[in-house]
């Protein structure tokens, strides 16, 4: 007889990554390949961040500080906020994580949008909890919707914002008209991965929301615009009494010193944030002219990554676009199959896709 497993995670499908660079390079022969799948920041991460990583190098004997005592500070003090209301995670991935272990039962229900970030469709099944899922409404959060969805069981509401694949937002009035009407024993996360890319002036600043409704997480993340998803690192802002929470059932040593030494030396680094939001800016402007010039459709997107619609499934064009060295997002696995998830890149790199893109639509392959 087999070991037999929790059941709960049968429903659990591994997570299915973008495509790695090594992997690209090795399959088609080729020397020069850029990756557009994960919406890292393509300048990098700040030359601060490395400075400060390579300092403590000296140091990699001595055991991390398990409560993150000075990034903290630094965090609590940009935010003004304290720093019991501070968690940080080997990721926000941890911190979505975490959030699961101390609330979820296998009685719960969460409500979220479909499509969204697969990660908490993944904690709600590792904890063994009922999905529920609300479709997003013209690509957006349908927040009424989610309302109605509401029963006794609900434990947990995700929002994602800007929503992951699809880079809408969920604006200011309709968050705060959606959190008056959900109960306070029903916990609000609000996933900001993308926070610092917004322009959108209804975005919502969730952090003055923290003194109105106790019921609220915020995460964010070193990995997008600081450009340091290698290091994961990422945090989640709440009232201190959810933090303690999520502190039980934490690892001791859960965020390593190189990310916590990065991550404090990048929030240092106000000029390599700008110009990580400029490029993106910039590119998200030529990429919109382009595509208008091609007749294709898009979702106008709030964050570093922007949604194609291909017109028709787009396996085969991923497949090409891999030919040519370029890595995109095919939407099948967001159950929108017909278009692409392509992170904006530096303007070099957004200009050989666009080149790549048209001698695949012509069907002129070099090959
Ligand atoms: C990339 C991403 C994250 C998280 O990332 P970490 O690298 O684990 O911090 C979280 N939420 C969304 C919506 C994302 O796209």
């Amino acid at each position: 007889m087999s070991i037999q497993i929790r059941k709960e995670i049968m429903a659990i499908k591994p997570y299915s990554p973008g495509k790695p660079i090594e992997e690209v390079q090795k399959e088609y022969g080729l020397s020069k390949v850029i990756k557009l799948a994960s919406n890292e920041n393509p300048l990098g991460a700040s030359e601060k961040a490395k400075a400060a990583i390579k300092e403590h190098l000296s140091k990699l004997s001595i055991y991390p500080d398990g409560n993150c005592t000075e990034l903290k500070a630094v965090l609590a003090n940009k935010l003004k906020i304290t720093s019991e209301q501070l968690i940080l995670g080997n990721g926000s991935d941890e911190v979505l994580k975490l959030i699961g272990e101390a609330y979820l039962t296998p009685e719960d229900q969460v409500i979220l949008a479909d499509p969204t970030f697969s990660e908490y469709q993944y904690v709600a099944r590792l904890m063994g909890a009922t999905e529920v899922l609300v479709p997003l409404k013209d690509h957006k959060h349908d927040l009424r919707e989610m309302l109605n969805r509401i029963n006794s069981n609900t434990k947990i509401i995700f929002i994602c914002n800007p929503n992951n694949p699809t880079g809408t937002i969920v604006d200011e009035d309709e968050f705060i008209e959606f959190l008056t009407k959900v109960p306070e024993h029903i916990l609000v996360v609000i996933d900001e991965a993308y926070y610092e890319y917004v322009q959108a002036e209804n975005y919502p600043q969730t952090i003055p929301l923290l003194e109105r409704f106790n019921n609220i997480i915020i995460t964010r993340t070193f990995s997008k615009v600081h450009g340091l998803a290698a290091l994961r690192i990422g945090y989640g802002i709440a009232n201190p009494q959810i933090i303690n929470n999520l502190n039980r059932v934490k690892e001791p040593f859960n965020v390593n010193s190189l990310a916590q030494v990065g991550a404090n030396a990048s929030l240092q680094d106000e000029e390599h944030l700008v110009n990580s939001i400029a490029t993106n800016e910039q590119g998200k402007a030529y990429l919109y002219k382009e595509l208008e010039k091609l007749n294709l459709d898009y979702i106008p997107t709030e964050a570093n990554f922007l949604m194609i619609n291909m017109g028709r499934d787009t396996k085969y064009l991923f497949e090409e676009m891999l030919k040519k060295g370029i890595i995109v997002r095919a939407g099948n696995v967001f159950n929108m199959p017909n278009y692409i998830r392509l992170t904006v890149g530096t303007m070099e790199e957004n200009q050989s896709f666009i080149t790549a893109l048209k001698e695949v639509l012509a069907g002129e392959s070099r090959d």
